[in-house]
């Protein structure tokens, strides 16, 4: 087979340098691409090549679902929903299936996901695969929590059914297991009942760190099934708005309310539209903008979960060289770490356009490299400058691990080893499950000696 070409599944085919992460950085180009659509299709697939790797709807920022020079196997066309009971919210799907196609089957039936990320294009097996985390993390954990069972594809050719029961070590090893242990097929998960599309939502401005604690800990004693906080870490003193929310009580699963496709940005921006001065102006602009308006209302959960995604790639004003996204978490005792690192990126003049800040909460990930872990956790974007950009995180690395911290994979694309190594503790027992024939730009580099 030449080099490009493609093996399987649907007419169209897709060009090998297709798939990129949402940061854009760092750029691959597969060697292979595989479209299945049916299970059997990807055990061919897999027996055809050496190094491959799921792709699910590229949502990671950096190279977690990247495989430059190997083998891709785009799961977006196993995207059938095999059962769902509406009683009692039990779902089986194949692993293509996107959190946005989910949605729009179970919560007119008054079913909502068990934990979801701030963008509903991203596949169960994508979110399995880095065990996602959401708002409600303090009081849900994570999305692999609710994972009851998948069916999973070793290169071997064999599928393993993998449940709390079967298997059960193999699924602890799946779950945040970057796709290198197997291509899960299918999921079995337990979704959250709900009686409204909507959602109860206040909005708190809050200045430094200590105040977005104080709150914290008030909302998740009067039970806020949803907080979180963004901040402008450019601001003299950082300041922020805290949002927390609940489900509404009030019955309306009607789809009418759902807001259509929102703007497209169909090429990069120049560099000069997101320089120092535009993102600390664009950050005063949201703040005082929030400070404004109401502090209640309740708003269509699209608008509550996923605010960016009514922009479509959005990632593209951050130019033709992309960004990078930088989530690590901190024992809770230790957020002076965070207060350095915010301070720092204050000082760069690098970003952050979009800071988040959260509280992780104490239940325990089920995956042996999950991310989330009881702490807070900082995001922060920064448009790709190229060298100075990476020392300004490499710096971070040093803060962070010297904390007793952890970084995300899936927003990561330049930590090196060490910063790996320190971050998933579990590390030697995750590799006995690794699949042979599988592998990834993210796994080749932090495992460079
Ligand atoms: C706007 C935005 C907001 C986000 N917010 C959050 C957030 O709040 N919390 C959070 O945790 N994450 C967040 N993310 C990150 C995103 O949720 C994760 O990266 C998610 O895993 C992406 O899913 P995907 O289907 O796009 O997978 P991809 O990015 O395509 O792949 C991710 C990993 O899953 C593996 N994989 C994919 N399919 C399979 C399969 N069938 N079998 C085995 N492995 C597979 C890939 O090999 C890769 O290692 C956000 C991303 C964006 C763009």
């Amino acid at each position: 087979m030449n080099a490009g070409a493609i093996s399987f599944g649907r007419q169209v085919l897709p060009r090998v340098d297709t798939y990129q992460s949402w940061g854009r950085y760092p750029r691959a180009r597969a060697a292979w691409v595989s479209t299945p659509a049916w299970p059997d299709e990807v055990a061919c697939a897999l027996q055809r090549h050496e190094l491959s790797l799921a792709y699910g709807l590229g949502r990671s920022y950096g190279d977690v679902c990247l495989n430059d020079r190997g083998h891709v196997v785009d799961m977006s066309g196993l995207d059938r929903i095999i059962r769902f009971d509406a009683e009692t919210g039990w779902v089986h799907c194949e692993s293509g299936v996107s959190f946005a196609d989910l949605l729009d089957v179970i919560v007119p039936q008054g079913w909502f996901l068990p934990v979801t990320p701030g963008t509903k294009f991203v596949s169960v097996g994508g979110a399995i695969a880095n065990d996602v985390h959401g708002k409600n993390h303090h009081c849900a954990g994570t999305f692999g929590c609710y994972v009851k069972a998948i069916e999973l594809l070793r290169s071997d050719g064999k599928v393993r059914w993998c449940s709390r029961e079967q298997n059960p070590e193999l699924l602890s090893a799946t779950i945040g297991g970057l796709g290198l242990t197997g291509i899960i097929l299918s999921a079995e998960f337990q979704l959250r009942r709900i009686s409204s599309a909507f959602i109860d939502v206040e909005s708190i401005p809050f200045r430094g760190l200590p105040e977005f604690l104080a709150l914290t800990a008030e909302s998740e004693e009067a039970g806020f099934e949803y907080t979180v906080a963004w901040a402008d870490c450019l601001a003299r003193t950082p300041r922020g708005i805290f949002y927390r929310g609940n489900h509404s009580g009030e019955k309306d699963l009607d789809k009418k309310s759902f807001p259509g496709p929102g703007p497209k940005i169909r090429f990069p921006l120049p560099a000069f539209v997101l320089n120092p001065w535009t993102i600390k102006g664009l950050n005063a602009a949201y703040y005082w903008m929030k400070t404004l308006r109401p502090r209640k209302a309740t708003v269509h959960y699209n608008s509550f979960f996923y605010p960016l995604d009514s922009v479509r790639q959005w990632n593209l004003i951050y130019g033709k060289h992309g960004f990078l996204q930088y989530q690590c978490v901190v024992p809770e005792e230790n957020i002076e770490a965070l207060e350095r690192i915010l301070r720092r990126t204050g000082e760069s003049h690098q970003g952050s356009f979009l800071t988040v800040i959260k509280r992780f909460g104490q239940k325990r990930s089920p995956g042996l490299l999950s991310f989330p872990r009881p702490g807070i956790t900082l995001t922060l974007d920064f448009p790709f400058r190229g060298e100075k950009t990476l020392q300004l995180l490499e710096t971070f690395d040093r803060i962070m691990v010297d904390s007793g911290g952890a970084l995300y994979a899936a927003k990561d694309a330049r930590m090196g080893p060490g910063a790996f190594e320190a971050s998933y503790p579990a590390l030697d027992r995750f590799c006995r499950y690794l699949d042979p024939k599988l592998s990834s730009s993210f796994w080749r580099r932090v495992n460079a000696s």
